[in-house]
């Protein structure tokens, strides 16, 4: 904690820290990821959230890209909707896994047409799931290196790739994990933004390890508020990020308690990006699931306020 933002009170021998309220923080960028709604009800909680989060004024939101291009029209329609109607810069995802060369050039194109200047650039995982080996069309990008190289041939776009504090599940070791990353990096990506992670340590060993690699792009960490602790530890599991025995613990028996799940999670979030901020990072990614309301509070903890 920052020595001004402090105020030591001593009492009868006891030394107690006060924060003081953060001050508004203008160099802090924030973006925020989406995922293409399904139903006309989640279409509408999307579009609030969209609402609620805009006046923070993000770097961009971003737009997923489904499985094997399957919301291709969708993650389309709703990129281009959100610059239109709420003004924010947006970023589509995009993965090559199932598709040739042509076909994801093409929706580039489209993005490009779309007046879309930001994409996260992803290979994407085989259809039966990360833990199957990934096999590149016949005509395709070979990997997310490969694509991003592409989508540098075909414009002038900012380009976000991912990266695993954990290592990725398929990286046979933290030389290949990394030698990965380098490679997007020096294809033309302009950051990273972390799969989540609840260690904050395995974050810093990340970036020590990339700094050490040569690697200077940002590399922004991606956190997920728990809106709901047996979503969240599923999602985990199938993306190669751990749960915390501690983290578990905390929502154990709270199934049935959703007022104080909540609670929980606000608390372990806050916690975790306010040891970030104090440590001097100034960059985050919030999964929001399509929600507003964590992110909200998060944003507000960071001094970011609309
Ligand atoms: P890559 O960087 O290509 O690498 C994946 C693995 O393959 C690494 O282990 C790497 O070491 C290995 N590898 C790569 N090239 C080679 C090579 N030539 N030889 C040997 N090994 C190699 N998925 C979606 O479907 N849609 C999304 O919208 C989406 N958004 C995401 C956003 C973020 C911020 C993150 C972190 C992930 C997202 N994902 C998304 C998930 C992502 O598609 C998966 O994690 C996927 O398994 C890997 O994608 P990648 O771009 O990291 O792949």
């Amino acid at each position: 904690m920052k020595e001004e933002q402090t105020n030591v009170l001593q009492t009868e021998g006891i030394t107690r820290l006060s924060r003081q309220p953060e001050t508004e923080r203008p160099d802090l960028k924030v973006s925020f990821e989406f995922f293409p709604p399904k139903t006309d009800a989640m279409e509408a909680r999307f579009w609030d959230s969209i609402a609620r989060l805009a006046p923070l004024k993000p770097r961009f939101v971003s737009v997923t890209y489904g499985a094997g291009g399957s919301t291709r029209e969708r993650t389309l329609r709703m990129v281009s909707q959100i610059t239109k109607d709420s003004g924010v810069p947006a970023a589509a995802h995009l993965t090559c896994v199932g598709a040739s060369r042509a076909e994801v050039d093409e929706v580039v194109k489209g993005y490009a047409q779309a007046g879309i200047s930001r994409i996260v650039a992803l290979r994407g995982d085989p259809p039966e799931g990360v833990g199957h080996p990934f096999t590149p069309h016949p005509d395709g990008y070979e990997n997310a290196a490969d694509l991003v190289a592409g989508i540098r041939k075909l414009g002038d776009f900012d380009i976000s790739v991912a990266a695993y504090p954990e290592k990725h599940p398929q990286s046979p070791d933290w030389d290949a994990d990394i030698d990965n990353l380098k490679r997007k990096i020096d294809a033309g990506a302009d950051r990273a933004i972390t799969q989540m992670f609840f260690e904050n340590a395995d974050y810093w060993r990340f970036v020590e390890r990339a700094r050490n690699a040569g690697i200077e792009a940002p590399i922004v960490p991606g956190i997920q508020p728990i809106h709901s602790f047996k979503q969240i530890s599923g999602f985990a599991g199938k993306c190669g990020a751990s749960i915390p025995h501690w983290l578990a613990e905390r929502f154990e028996g709270l199934e049935d308690d959703p007022e104080t799940h909540a609670l929980v999670a606000a608390a372990v979030a806050a916690e975790q990006v306010t040891e970030l901020l104090d440590s001097g990072v100034t960059e985050f990614h919030f999964y929001t699931l399509n929600r507003s309301s964590l992110v909200l509070a998060l944003a507000r903890l960071l001094g970011i306020r609309p």
